[in-house]
C-alpha cells in the first residue's frame, strides 16, 4: 500500500515539475506587457522558416511595424498610458493577423509579423490592413482619445538568405516608409 502511495505521490511531483517547466518555457517566450512572442523566439521562428523554406521553396514574408512619432505619446501622457497604447496595437495585431502568423513584439514600441507561405504582395496586402486598422483604433486615456499610426517594412525571404539578411531588408523597408511621411507601407 505505501509502495503504490509513494508511486502516485511522484507521479504527481513529475506532473507539477513538468507544468511548471512548460510555464517557464512560455514565459521565457513571451512579451510580459502585451503577451506577444518576445525578440528572442520570434528569431527562432525565422531561423525555423527558412530552414522549411530550405526544403520546400515555399516563401514567408516579414512585416516590420514601428508606432509612428511615438514618443509623443509618452511626453503627452505618460509612461504608462503609453504603455496601454502599446497593448492596444498589439490586440489588434493579434486579431487582424491569422492563425498561422506569429506576431511579436520585438523592441520598445516595434512590433514584427512573419507570414508563412505569403509572398510580398499577399504580404503587401495584409501590410495595409494592419496599418488601416490600427489607424481606426483609440485608446481613451487621462480624457483623451488617442490615436496612433505605424509605419510598416516588408520583405519575402530570398534564396540563401539568412536570418539577419531579411531582417536588415525590412528594416530598411521600413525607414522609406518613415521618411516618405509615416502611416505607409513599404515594400523592399
Ligand atoms: P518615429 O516615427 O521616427 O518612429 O518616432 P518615435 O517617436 O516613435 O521614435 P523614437 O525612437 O524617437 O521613440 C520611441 C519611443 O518609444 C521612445 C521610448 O520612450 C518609447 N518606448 C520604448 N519602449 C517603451 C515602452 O515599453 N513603454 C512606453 N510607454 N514607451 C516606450
Ligand atoms: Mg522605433
Ligand atoms: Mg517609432
Amino acid at each position: 500500500f505505501q509502495v503504490s502511495q509513494t508511486k502516485a505521490h511522484l507521479e504527481n511531483l513529475n506532473r507539477r515539475l513538468l507544468n511548471a517547466q512548460k510555464k517557464l518555457r512560455k514565459q521565457a517566450d513571451t512579451d510580459s506587457l502585451t503577451g506577444l512572442f518576445n525578440r528572442r523566439s520570434f528569431f527562432r521562428s525565422i531561423q525555423q522558416e527558412i530552414s522549411r523554406f530550405g526544403r520546400n521553396k515555399r516563401p514567408f514574408s516579414l512585416l516590420l511595424i514601428d508606432i509612428d512619432h511615438f514618443k509623443r505619446v509618452n511626453d503627452s501622457y505618460g509612461h504608462s498610458v503609453g504603455d496601454v497604447v502599446l497593448q492596444n496595437l498589439a490586440k489588434v495585431l493579434h486579431k487582424t493577423a491569422r492563425e498561422q502568423d506569429i506576431v511579436a513584439r520585438t523592441g520598445g514600441e516595434e512590433f514584427c509579423i512573419l507570414l508563412p507561405e505569403e509572398n510580398q504582395e499577399k504580404a503587401k496586402v495584409m501590410a495595409e490592413r494592419i496599418r488601416q486598422q490600427a489607424s481606426e483604433e483609440e485608446v481613451e486615456a487621462k480624457g483623451a482619445e488617442i490615436r496612433i499610426t505605424i509605419s510598416i517594412g516588408v520583405a519575402e525571404i530570398q534564396p540563401l538568405e539568412d536570418v539577419d539578411h531579411i531582417y536588415n531588408r525590412a528594416d530598411m523597408a521600413l525607414f522609406r516608409a518613415k521618411s516618405g511621411g509615416r502611416n505607409r507601407v513599404e515594400v523592399d
